[in-house]
């Protein structure tokens, strides 16, 4: 199974600057690729494209051949998960962890059953707010594992914690998907992180680099 872009490119409107510029990358079952690239380069942009939370200008994102969010009709979670730096605009504030884990569907004994070093049971019947940044990250994490995807497309999802934390969350990150198969596009400002987290890295300059000079 491979999650593939394809001479992507996107803008935001008609009479904006390309963002994402003719870039092609693929990941496979049970990898995990480091994306690089500076603040503003549109890394957030390609996150979303491959997830299928906006269709490119022009290229293809596919997972194995299909695009990757499901019809909506056929009630399938969508098999590219995405988890991003802000955990607290992720989840209802209002909602206890338990909820916000149920929400993917996951029967309570699956919750009950999770990692603990991944989400501490304690943390269950908490709100958000009385969680700490890096345990809402976690609880973010599990919900994308909990709706069984192939891919996840993590980004920046450590960038606003301590080096201790950070490790941490990777830590169960990598055990997870590499008990499961579970291809990962790790996308960070911060390169020796993902040298120490990925197969391989990429870099998104090098990716647009080809087309940079030209438009579609
Ligand atoms: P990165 O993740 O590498 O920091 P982004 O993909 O977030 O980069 O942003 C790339 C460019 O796209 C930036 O110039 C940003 O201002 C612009 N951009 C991001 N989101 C939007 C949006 N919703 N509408 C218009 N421009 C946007």
């Amino acid at each position: 199974m491979t999650l593939e872009a394809r001479d992507v490119w996107f803008r935001y409107g008609p009479r904006d600057p390309w963002v994402v510029r003719g870039v092609s990358l693929a990941v496979a079952a049970g990898e995990v690729v480091g994306l690089h690239g500076p603040s503003g380069a549109g890394k957030s942009t390609l996150a979303r494209l491959l997830a299928g939370m906006a269709a490119p200008s022009r290229g293809q994102v596919t997972v194995d051949g299909h695009p990757p969010r499901p019809n909506r009709r056929e009630r399938r979670p969508n098999p590219v998960q995405l988890v991003f730096q802000h955990a607290e605009l992720a989840v209802d504030p209002l909602w206890k962890v338990r909820a916000t884990l149920a929400e993917t569907g996951a029967p309570d004994e699956v919750i009950a059953a999770l990692d603990p070093e991944l989400v501490p049971p304690r943390l269950l019947d908490r709100f958000p707010h009385e969680i700490s940044g890096g345990e809402a990250q976690r609880v973010t994490l599990a919900r994308a594992l909990l709706a069984r995807p192939r891919f996840l497309v993590a980004d920046e999802i450590t960038a606003n914690l301590d080096a201790i934390t950070q490790a941490g969350l990777w830590h169960s990150l990598l055990a997870a998907v590499r008990a499961e198969g579970i291809g990962v596009l790790a996308i960070s400002h911060d390169r020796p992180l993902l040298d120490a987290v990925a197969d391989r890295v990429l870099d998104f300059a090098d990716l647009s680099r080809g087309a940079r000079a030209g438009t579609p």
